[in-house]
């Protein structure tokens, strides 16, 4: 029992809170497709593929967010020669996460709270900085498309009929948990769907969730769908009143029920409500006037 789970003779993942990715290149040499949170996530992935008899010779890092790059430094130090690829965009938060809690701050040096693992993953060095389209490492070559929209420039990776989505959807329980998909740019978020669901393939593991097949992609993806449709109804319900972000922000979270329990969740989360209003300012819904309190938000008449 190695805790990876096989489609083929060469691609697996390792199920868990994230699901991570195993492609082999060679005889008995691997590719992990993102490493976990933290060393101790890419240190569960190491054993597993050595029980499996397979040595990790390089990552394949999806987008920058902790969550998935958090256990790259890890391999790096452990695994001399281990090579690192990632999108030409998401490479410089991964070598340098400290640009992670800047954002979430206007750009400022950000406050102690939000310099956590949450947030700032270990800083790793991307080798090879890739494009969509296809890659080749070692023996396998494999297809680089691009999802962006819950990242800057985020990928899927596509390998015989299996799909790492990465962040491109969300599984049924994370969902319900966060109530509205993460997202950096909603309107690519919601194309992107469009794109994962035209794969050809018969698998589509997502970075948080259940494995999906051909029989029930669409309706996860619905589900994804009504999410956003969810969070941007509620932007527009806040801005029924003018309101500064601020507003916004609560006001979503109370109709949804949730609560922040610490900054680095909060700023997360309004960074990603942040994502809903400019998609609501691009398509005209709403409207800005920067007052003596600061910028307010209102339906556009
Ligand atoms: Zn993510």
């Amino acid at each position: 029992m190695t805790g990876l789970y096989f489609f083929n003779e060469r691609v697996g993942y390792l199920p868990g809170t994230n699901n991570l990715g195993v492609v082999v290149c060679a005889p008995g040499r691997a590719i992990a497709v993102d490493t976990g949170i933290d060393k101790e996530a890419a240190r569960v992935l190491r054993r597993a593929c050595d029980v499996a008899g397979l040595q990790i010779v390089a990552t394949l890092l999806t987008h920058h967010h902790a969550d998935h790059v958090g256990g790259n430094d890890y391999f790096e130090r452990n695994i001399p020669g281990l090579v690192c690829y990632a999108p030409r965009r998401e490479a410089p938060f991964i070598e340098d996460p400290y640009l992670e809690p800047s954002y979430l701050s206007y750009g400022a040096a950000p406050i102690a709270p939000l310099r956590n693992r949450f947030v700032m993953a270990t800083p790793s060095v991307v080798h090879h900085r890739i494009e969509p389209g296809l890659l080749t490492i070692e023996q396998v070559t494999l297809q680089i498309m691009a999802i962006p929209g819950h990242s800057l420039a985020q990928v899927a990776v596509l390998v015989d009929d299996v799909c790492f989505a990465a962040d491109g959807f969300f599984g049924t329980a994370v969902l319900s948990k966060y109530g509205v998909p993460y997202a950096h740019d909603v309107l690519a978020q919601v194309a992107s769907f469009d794109v994962v669901r035209s794969f050809d393939v018969t698998h589509w593991i997502p970075g948080h969730g259940d494995v999906q097949s051909s029989a029930t992609i669409d309706a996860t993806l619905d589900q994804n769908r009504q999410a956003v449709t969810r969070g941007i109804m509620l932007v527009r319900d806040a801005c029924t009143m003018p309101s500064s972000f601020q507003q916004i922000v609560a006001h979503v979270q109370q109709r949804m029920g949730l609560q922040s329990s610490a900054l680095a969740q909060y700023a997360v989360f309004a960074s990603g409500i942040s994502a809903y209003v400019t998609a609501l300012h691009t398509q005209d819904v709403l409207t800005v006037e920067l007052t003596n309190e600061g910028p307010v938000w209102r339906l556009n008449q």
